[in-house]
C-alpha cells in the first residue's frame, strides 16, 4: 500500500478523533504535560493566533459573522467569541468539537457562547462576514488545495484568513526527517503548499492577499495570510 492509496479525510478525521486528539488537545491546552517539540509547536501555534486576533480589530469584529473552518478546540473562535463576534466553528473531528465545546462553556458566558458543529470543511455553507481557516491545509494534498481555498471564499463576504505550512527548505527537511522515523498511524503526513500556487488560488476565486505574516519556531511553520475581495 502506498500512501497515495490513503483516503486523506478519512484518515484524517479517524486521526483527530483518536491518537490526534490526545495529542493535539494537550498541545492546544494549558497543561504541563507535553514534551519539549510539543511545548515549542504550543508556543508557535499560539503566536499564529495572536497574529490573527490582532489582524481583527476588537473594535470592528463585535457583531461580525466569523466562520473558524476547521476549529479544532477552539483556540481562536473562543477569544473572538468573547470579543464579541458571531463565532461559526466546525471541524472534522467530533472529539475536537466536543473539547472546543467545554473550553468555551469553561471560559464564556453563554450568551457569547460560538456556536460548533461537526462538519467537514467542504459541507460548511452560508455566508460569513470573515472566514479563518487555520493550520488546516496541512491535511489537503496539493491537488486539492485549490477548490478547497476557493470553497472558503464562496463563504466569505470580506475577509478570508488563511494558514498553511509553506514549502521551505528547512520545513521540507523537517519532514524529511519525520519520514525516517515514522510512527505505526500514518498521521505523519503533512502536504506543504507553495506560496504562490496558494496565492493563485485566491486570485482565481476574486482575492487579492493584503496581508501576510510568518510564524516559525523550532518546529512550527505557519504562513499567514489575509485576503479580501479584489472589488472593495
Ligand atoms: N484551526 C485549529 C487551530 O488552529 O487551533 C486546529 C488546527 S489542527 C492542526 C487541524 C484541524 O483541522 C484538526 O482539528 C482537524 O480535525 C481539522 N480538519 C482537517 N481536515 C478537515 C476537513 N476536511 N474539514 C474540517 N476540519 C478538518
Amino acid at each position: 500500500e502506498t500512501y497515495d492509496d490513503v483516503d486523506d479525510k478519512k484518515v484524517v478525521e479517524e486521526y483527530f478523533n483518536t491518537t490526534g486528539f490526545e495529542r493535539w488537545q494537550k498541545i492546544y491546552g494549558e497543561t504541563d504535560d507535553v514534551n519539549p517539540v510539543q511545548k515549542d509547536i504550543r508556543v508557535g501555534h499560539a503566536q499564529t493566533v495572536d497574529k490573527i486576533l490582532g489582524w481583527l480589530d476588537p473594535n470592528t469584529i463585535s457583531g461580525k459573522t466569523v466562520c473558524d473552518a476547521g476549529c479544532g478546540t477552539g483556540s481562536l473562535s473562543i477569544p473572538l467569541a468573547s470579543r464579541g463576534a458571531m463565532v461559526n466553528g466546525s471541524d472534522i473531528s467530533s472529539a475536537m468539537v466536543g473539547e472546543a465545546e467545554v473550553r468555551a462553556k469553561d471560559s464564556l458566558p453563554a450568551e457569547k457562547l460560538p456556536k460548533f458543529s461537526t462538519s467537514d470543511l467542504e459541507a460548511i455553507s452560508g455566508s460569513y462576514d470573515t472566514v479563518c481557516c487555520v493550520d488546516v491545509l496541512i491535511h489537503y494534498p496539493p491537488d486539492k488545495m485549490s477548490g478547497m481555498v476557493q470553497h472558503l471564499a464562496g463563504l466569505s463576504k470580506e475577509r478570508l484568513i488563511l494558514s498553511f505550512a509553506p514549502k521551505t527548505w528547512y520545513y521540507k527537511l523537517l519532514k524529511r526527517i519525520g519520514e525516517l522515523f515514522p510512527g505505526k498511524s500514518k498521521t505523519t503526513r503533512a502536504y506543504l503548499h507553495d506560496e504562490a500556487d496558494v496565492e493563485a488560488a485566491l486570485q482565481q476565486a476574486g482575492y487579492q492577499v493584503t496581508r501576510k505574516d510568518m510564524t516559525a519556531t523550532n518546529f512550527y511553520f505557519s504562513r499567514l495570510f489575509e485576503a479580501k475581495p479584489v472589488a472593495s
